[in-house]
């Protein structure tokens, strides 16, 4: 058995990694995809001390980094199910097979909900952007949209109108479901502009990066076109947790419920980054909350058992 596994292999998982095989004790790492998220990002410019790299370039260096030390990585596996076993923990794949831990550490993070229309796929990190806290500052003084009028749209658009030349909010039904003081706030801003019973039916672009967006007005079905630079989607974060219900606590958005040492609900289980319920998905917060679950979980084995 591992004294400690960790379920994930991104920024969060790849930390925990390293700290748990840095206290010598035997550690495994099983995910589909080494490298998460990060994998699907281009410009990172907010990793404190590298002022800008790529996705895919800091997916290698965190392989290369977490390889340096004895660790069992497992890759292209999908955990299926968390159990509670007599002796330990076990977690089994879809594979069928089974492995054991004395501790866990969780951190399947997180997906964005997807429009699903023509164009999204084709114009991602091309102008289809989700996270404004990443990628806000490449639209200085740009056109952009931010679908969703949900709490995360109007917030991201409130924060976006700081940075870029204007706003259009679109909201599917025929008011945002925002805050009402977010709401407000939005409101009094000079450079946006909100649509509501807007349904976005395509990316447009050249062929290279977006030039617009086509959305119907549900009220009166006619089509638009509007002219712009850059798309968020905030439609809604999904954490990749559907495997756990029912074997811990999970909030009602689906995260993982943890507190400030990242311990979940059962004993010996830890979680990490954005499939927690930690607020602000980002690179250097999975980091650093992985460490935490990893230097949690030792503690949580030195007074446990010897390890
Ligand atoms: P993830 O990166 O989601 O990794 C999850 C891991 O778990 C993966 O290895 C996955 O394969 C694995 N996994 C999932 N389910 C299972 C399962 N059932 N069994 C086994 N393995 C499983 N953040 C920044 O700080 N700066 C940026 O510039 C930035 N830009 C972004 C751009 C885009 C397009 C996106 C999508 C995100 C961006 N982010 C950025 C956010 C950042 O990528 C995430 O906050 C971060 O990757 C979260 O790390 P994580 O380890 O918690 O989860």
């Amino acid at each position: 058995p591992f004294d400690m596994l960790i379920v994930g292999g991104g920024p969060a998982g790849a930390a925990a990694a390293i700290y748990s095989a840095r206290k010598g004790i035997r550690t495994g790492v099983v995910s589909e995809r080494f490298g998460g998220q990060v994998l699907d990002t281009m410009a990172i410019e907010n990793f404190i001390s590298v002022p800008e790299t790529e996705g895919p370039k800091m997916a290698t260096a965190m392989e290369q980094h977490v390889m340096e030390y004895d660790v069992d990585v497992m890759k292209l596996q999908t955990a299926a199910k968390l159990v509670q076993g007599d002796e330990y923990l076990e977690v089994h794949l879809d594979s069928g097979a089974a492995l054991k831990a004395k501790s866990l550490v969780l951190a399947t993070g997180a997906r964005w909900r997807q429009m699903g229309v023509p164009g999204e796929q084709e114009y991602r990190n091309k102008g289809v952007a989700y996270c404004p806290h990443c990628d806000g500052p490449l639209y200085k003084g740009k056109r952009v949209a931010v679908i969703g009028g949900g709490n995360s749209g109007v917030e991201a658009a409130i924060d976006l109108a700081g940075i870029v030349e204007h706003v259009t909010l679109l909201e599917f039904d025929k008011a945002m479901r925002a805050d009402a003081v977010l709401q407000r706030k939005l409101l009094s801003l000079p450079n946006v502009k909100v649509l509501t019973s807007a349904q976005t039916t395509e990316v447009l672009g050249d062929g290279n990066k977006v030039q617009g967006l086509q959305y119907k007005d549900r009220t009166t079905g006619d089509v638009h076109d509007i002219e712009l630079e850059g798309i968020f989607v905030q439609i809604g974060l999904l954490p990749n947790s559907e495997w756990l219900k029912g074997t811990l606590e999970l909030s009602d958005r689906g995260e993982i419920v943890v507190d400030d040492r990242a311990r979940t609900s059962m004993p010996g289980v830890f979680a990490a980054g954005d499939v927690t319920t930690t607020p602000y998905k980002q690179i250097i917060i999975a980091m650093g909350q992985g460490s935490t679950a990893a230097l949690s979980a030792f503690d949580h084995l030195m007074r446990s058992s010897a390890p």
